[in-house]
């Protein structure tokens, strides 16, 4: 096994880091209290090729491998404190370009993909809804074959980027009688279509500059190319899509949790109390050493499903294990952060307990912490 990175890609590391330091931390304290996406930040974004990390060349994107693209978000959660923009990416790239990649045909590819990786479409996922969380595939959404189209009915909810996106994977019944198998279908579908409507903004704790709606379809009329994938295969797309999301949204919660840890050992060499720096008291040195722990461990899990996914071979249950574990050592690591800080740790300028905020949706989004440990039961055979 090798664990060595080459000089690309860490310089490429590096240089994330550098651009995110110098061009998306603009105002985050105030647009996380007005709750308002930077759509600037994304541009630039956008001009340095982030939106398309993982989308081979011929489609617009930087066409990097997993595990290089893993390194890379790493340095994006290292370098940008505005979580919520990087969260606005990590949903248009896994939950939205790369199904579209895995499952597209070859119109859908060359339509979707090259706008998606300019960022000039901000891509979206949008499978819950009001009575269906948990358990996504009892959904009601219904799409129904109507000539060259399909008709959607329904309302979908808690979707990251319905206010501001462009693109989206919709997940809807298309058949009554089967099962979860082969009774659910995914559908490209774009905001300008009739019947589609934004019902609701939603505003929550954290993440506050990632925007999140609800979207309802009233008589929508999807064209029948949209169909993403065969009639039928909705769930398999699905299981595909989450395992993306499920380890390359917490690279970037890997490199927020070297930021905190970081920052954290700074202060606790820099702050003095009775005489001596906080950081020669052992309480606090031993969740220092705890922070780094975890992150260490995170990183084996995740790159790990890095090498599965170069290889082409499923990481289900890598998958599951690495999101239940860095999301819940990322709230730990902001409770960590807190408490080192102290009282400052709690004040909004310090934008510490905004770190918590953010983190504690890592633990409720792509399946929460006791669906995932059901998962993992489940594969053990309990
Ligand atoms: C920040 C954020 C972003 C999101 N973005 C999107 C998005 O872009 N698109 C989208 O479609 N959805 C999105 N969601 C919705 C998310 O996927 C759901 O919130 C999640 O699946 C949980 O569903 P629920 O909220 O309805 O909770 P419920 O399923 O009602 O669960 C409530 C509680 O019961 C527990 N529970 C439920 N079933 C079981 C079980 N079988 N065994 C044990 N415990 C169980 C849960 O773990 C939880 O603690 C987002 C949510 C958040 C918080």
């Amino acid at each position: 096994m090798d664990f060595a990175w080459t000089r690309e890609q860490l310089i490429l590391k590096e240089s994330i880091i550098a651009f995110a330091r110098e061009q998306l931390n603009d105002r985050v304290i105030e647009r996380d209290r007005a709750g308002e996406f930077d759509r600037e930040a994304w541009d630039r974004c956008a001009a340095f090729g982030l939106p398309g990390l993982t989308i081979p060349v011929e489609y617009g994107g930087q066409g990097y491998d997993p595990l290089t693209a893993m390194l890379a978000l790493e340095g994006l959660g290292y370098g940008c404190t505005d979580n919520g923009l990087v969260f606005v990416l990590n949903n248009h790239l896994w939950s939205c370009a790369i199904s579209i990649l895995d499952f597209g045909t070859e119109a859908q590819k060359q339509r979707y993909l090259p706008p998606m990786c300019r960022g000039e479409l901000i891509g979206g996922q949008v499978l819950t809804e009001p009575e269906s969380g948990s358990a996504a595939f009892t959904m009601r959404t219904t799409a129904a074959r109507d000539g060259d189209a399909y008709v959607l009915n329904g309302t979908k909810t808690f979707l990251t980027n319905a206010p501001i996106g462009d693109v989206f994977i919709v997940y809807a019944r298309t058949d009554e009688v089967r099962g979860v198998q082969e009774g659910f279908s995914a559908f490209i579908v774009t905001r300008d279509l009739p019947g589609l409507s934004l019902t609701k903004e939603w505003e929550k704790s954290g993440l506050r500059t990632a925007p999140m709606g609800q979207l309802t379809f009233d008589n929508c009329r999807v064209p029948a190319e949209r169909l993403l994938g065969a009639e039928g295969m909705g769930y398999s797309v699905f299981q595909s899509t989450i395992e993306w999301e499920r380890s390359f949204f917490f690279a970037s919660q890997v490199g927020v949790m070297e930021r905190l840890l970081d920052r954290s050992i700074d202060y606790a060499q820099q702050r003095r109390q009775g005489g001596k720096p906080i950081g020669s008291f052992q309480a606090i040195s031993h969740k220092l050493v705890d922070m780094k722990l975890r992150i260490e461990l995170a990183k084996l899990l995740l790159y790990k499903i890095g090498w599965l996914k170069r290889e082409g071979r499923l990481a289900f249950l890598e998958a599951s294990l690495a999101k239940l574990f860095i999301s819940e050592s990322h709230v730990q690591a902001s409770l960590d952060a807190i408490q080192i800080h102290g009282a400052r740790g709690y004040m909004t300028e310090y934008e510490i307990e905004r770190e918590l905020r953010d983190a504690v949706a890592g633990t409720l989004y792509a399946g929460t912490s006791e669906i995932q440990r059901e998962i993992i039961a489940g594969l053990l055979g309990l």
